[in-house]
């Protein structure tokens, strides 16, 4: 039978009282329904690592969401019940989210394919998952408070900072997983077991991926690029062979990995100032990986890959917009003219925050930096002092000429010929008159 550890002092130790209570919660709902409940994956394995982690995933041992309306009720969240796959997301009045499943196993018909989903005990459902440091779960229930599931080894394998699968067709049920698994090795600072990094590879050279759906592949690259530092993992990515199913291509070795590095730094630049905005940085890092492929290759991408039009708008013609006007921009500096502040804001304000970032990142050209991160700092939130409504109160019928003075306004201002209310309402009679 298994040996089971009392990790009630790391619960008591490690998290915030309120947090506390919730799990306490939990398992009071559990006691109720008569169902063993537990927190599982991410939050365990982070808990043992000592790292904090707010996303909690409770498995209930028999029906999730009868769990989840119970717990609703006497607590005050909103349920958003899936009944297809039995599974719940609780929502507090304060917009915190906890997902309730049932426990469940999976069987995989096809490789690649999605699985086919029955319930099952806690360890069926713990067998089902990706790497056996997120196999690991806490019992809530009362009477087993505390006490640490740890089927498959998850602990050893925290302590040895391996990532292990359970078994050897894991890459080949769900090849997504290979990202995953970077995705986690590269976090954590782990390696992937020997056994583990084998299998991987020999998924690569089967061509398994390519039974994927490309959605599920986009999905997994967000993942890592919106990791805080994604750079070792897309090294990894491509020295494993990933990169180059997105596109054989693809690849962040000599200048890409120069420009991955730049970027890096300039989204770090850019969130340590503007630490309310934040930008998308994965698209920073995205537009990094497009710039060794051309304009067709990048819609190979954007087509295998599924990307939502918006998304394919952006990496698609906006790219080739930014690399134009870096491009002007580059060139105009090299004239030797100084551009004005107006000129340099007519130049870039089309072009949205991430864009510029990896402009940025893009160019070698240390005037045409200079101009882009001043814009970023400085140009960009000027704004006129007067508006819509003064210029109607001035006797102008409102129309497009509104927007063509508000421009010439700012503009003016941009470059110091106006700085209180009464030049720009100066500047406005004098255009009116002109
Ligand atoms: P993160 O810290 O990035 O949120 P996580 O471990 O919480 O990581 P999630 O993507 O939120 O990861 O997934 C929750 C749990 O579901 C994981 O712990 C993992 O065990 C399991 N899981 C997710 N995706 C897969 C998969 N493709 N195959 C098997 N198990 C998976």
């Amino acid at each position: 039978t298994l040996k089971r550890r009392v990790v009630a002092h790391l619960l008591r130790n490690q998290l915030r009282e309120p947090l506390q209570k919730l799990l306490f919660h939990i398992g009071e709902v559990g006691d109720f329904l008569g169902q063993n409940v537990f927190v599982v994956g991410g939050f365990v394995r982070d808990l043992l690592l000592r790292q904090e982690n707010f996303d909690i995933d409770v498995v209930v041992e028999g029906d999730g969401i009868g769990f989840a309306e119970e717990f609703g009720r006497r607590h005050g969240c909103r349920v958003r019940a899936h009944r297809k796959f039995a599974t719940a997301v609780l929502v507090f009045p304060d917009g915190f989210k906890i997902d309730v499943a049932s426990a469940r196993t999976e069987y995989y018909l096809e490789p690649g394919a999605l699985p086919t989903v029955e319930t099952a005990s806690i360890k069926l459902d713990l067998y089902r998952r990706d790497f056996t440091i997120n196999t690991l779960a806490i019992a809530m229930n009362r009477a087993h408070f505390g006490e640490l599931l740890d089927y498959f080894g998850g602990q050893s394998d925290l302590r040895e900072k391996a990532i292990r699968v359970l078994h050897n067709l894991s890459f080949v049920e769900d090849p997504t997983r290979m990202f995953r698994a970077i995705r986690f090795e590269q976090r954590l600072a782990f390696q992937l077991g020997r056994h583990t990094e084998h299998l991987l590879k020999s998924a690569v050279r089967m061509g398994f991926l390519e039974k994927v759906s490309g959605p599920r592949v986009f999905n997994e690259m967000l993942l890592i690029l919106r990791e805080p530092d994604p750079l070792p993992a897309i090294a990894r990515l491509d020295e494993l062979g990933l990169l180059a199913y997105i596109h054989p291509r693809m690849s962040c070795r000599s200048e890409i990995n120069r420009l991955l590095a730049a970027a890096k730094r300039t989204v770090d630049w850019y969130e340590l100032l503007y630490t309310g905005e934040g930008c998308q940085r994965w698209q920073v890092f995205f537009l990094c990986l497009f710039s060794g492929l051309d304009e067709s290759e990048v819609n190979q991408v954007l087509r295998h890959l599924g990307m939502p039009p918006r998304y394919a708008e952006f990496f698609g013609p906006e790219r080739e917009t930014v690399h134009r006007i870096v491009h002007q921009l580059e060139w105009r500096c090299s004239q030797r003219r100084n551009l004005s502040n107006s000129e340099v804001y007519r130049m870039l304000r089309e072009l949205p925050i991430e864009a510029l970032l990896y402009g940025m990142a893009r160019t070698e050209h240390e005037e045409a930096r200079r101009l882009m991160s001043h814009f970023v700092t400085h140009l960009r939130s000027v704004v006129s002092l007067i508006g819509g409504r003064d210029l109607q109160s001035m006797g102008l019928k409102p129309g497009p000429c509104y927007g063509e003075i508000l421009n010439k306004l700012v503009a003016a201002r941009l470059d110091g010929l106006v700085s209180t209310r009464e030049d720009e309402l100066r500047l406005v009679r004098r255009l009116l008159a002109g």
